[in-house]
Order: structure tokens, then sequence, then C-alpha cells
């Protein structure tokens, strides 16, 4: 099973949680918020080598610490995942919205200039400004939008530019998230638990927690849970293999 977006270095207890996830063959895209995280967070990628850690600068703390821009370009090289990073227009964080603009397309510029890379994208309240950053800058890599919550409309032109889609248990237990989920090309998705942020239940979601989110997948699509395991894994391998955008 895949968790292609799990903070991993933000439980109280990484480094059991890594050793679950290598005992379990997981594989998890370990991500981090800060690039001052990304080194130590990369520790904990020896319990499996399939734990891979994303190197991130959160939008929703990207005023704070957009000083970690050069870090960032610094380690770049070091890592084909870039994640979290993207932009937040929440009430919250709107005040911040310059900061997270240059932050955001300042990472898309230098990932178009390393070649490309596999991103992992929050959009929330954000999916347009997300998509027209993209189309600004074609070169950046795969795009996988975590946790999308935008509008049909918005769903409809992230296909086209060929975004992928990473699911989480939180978002597939409402009516609206399901709708996505139905309207995603079953070549483009792939699981998350966005732990240990995201619930399930009264707990903090797990990496193995993508196994409920692969049965209400198969509800949805109505096949049996190993076809929607088969077709995760097929879509893993060609997400981590390929080199650009997927222009289907
Ligand atoms: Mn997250």
């Amino acid at each position: 099973m895949i968790d292609f977006h799990c903070h991993l270095d933000l439980y109280p207890n990484p480094h059991a949680v890594a050793a679950e996830c290598a005992s379990r063959n997981l594989y998890v895209l370990s991500v981090t918020n800060t690039p001052s995280a990304w080194t130590g967070s990369s520790k904990l990628g020896s319990a499996s080598p399939r734990i891979r850690t994303a190197l991130g600068l959160h939008p929703q703390i990207a005023y704070e610490r957009k000083g970690e821009l050069p870090l960032f370009e610094k380690l770049l090289p070091q890592t084909s995942y870039v994640g979290e990073i993207g932009l937040d227009g929440g009430q919250e964080f709107r005040q911040y919205w310059s900061d997270q603009v240059t932050v955001f397309t300042t990472i898309l510029d230098a990932c178009a200039r390393a070649g490309g890379k596999v991103l992992s994208i929050h959009s929330r309240h954000a999916a347009t400004p997300i998509l027209d950053a993209l189309k600004a800058q074609p070169d950046v890599g795969t795009a996988v939008l975590h946790w999308f919550s935008g509008k049909q409309g918005e769903l409809k032109r992230a296909i086209e530019y060929g975004c992928w889609f990473s699911v989480n248990f939180s978002m597939i237990s409402s009516i609206r998230g399901r709708t996505i989920v139905e309207g995603i090309p079953r070549n483009r998705i792939i699981t998350e638990s966005d732990g240990p942020f995201a619930r399930v239940g009264r707990n903090p979601a797990v990496p193995w927690d993508v196994g409920r989110t692969v049965a209400v997948i198969a509800e949805i699509w109505g096949v049996p849970e190993i076809v929607v395991k088969e077709q995760i894994l097929l879509n893993f391998r060609t997400l981590t293999t390929q080199g650009n955008l997927a222009r289907d």
C-alpha cells in the first residue's frame, strides 16, 4: 500500500511510526513543512528504502519561513520529491497571500530549472491560483494535488493539465470529497494519510490507514478492493518513474 503524503516527522514518536511502515512494507512519501526540517526528517527514511522524503515549505507558514528559500534551493538536488508546498486561500492565511505566492512560484521555478520533480501540493481554497501557477510554469514535473477540495470546474481543469490526486480518509468521508473521487481518472489517483494532521475517528491518521481509503474507493468504483490496490500500485509506479507531467 501507498501513503503519498504523510508528515512522518510530526508524530510524537516518528521512529516508531517509520519502523511500523517498514514492517508493513508501506511506500511512504514523507513530506516536510520547512527546508530546515528536511535533513533530520530524511533520517527517518533509513528505516526502509520505501520511505522517501520530500522537501517542502508549507503555505501556511510561508510568511515566517520565506527566509529558508535559499536553503530550499541548496537542498533541492538531493531529492526528486517536493512537498508540502502550495497556496492556502483560507481566511486566516489570506493576509500573507503575497508571501505565499512568492514562495510557491520561486519553488516552481526552481523545480523547472532542476528538470522537474514530483510535487505534493496543498490547494485549500486556492485551486484556481494553483492551476494558474502550474499553467504559467509547465515544466515543474508532476503535480500531485493533495486533499483536493476545489470545484468541479477546477477538477476538470486540473485533469486537463495532467495533475494527479492523492486522497485520504477524511476527504472521502464527505459527500463532496466522494464526488471529487468519482471525477478523478482511475489512472491519476493515489492514496495518502496526511497524518498526523488528518484524523481517522478520534485519532490522528497513521500511514496504514490508507487501507480504509482503498476500501472506500472500491465502494465508489464498484469493484473489489484488490482491483483498487493493483490500480494504485500501478499508478504509483507510473508516478515515480515518469519525468514530466503526463499530457495524455
Ligand atoms: Mn499535509
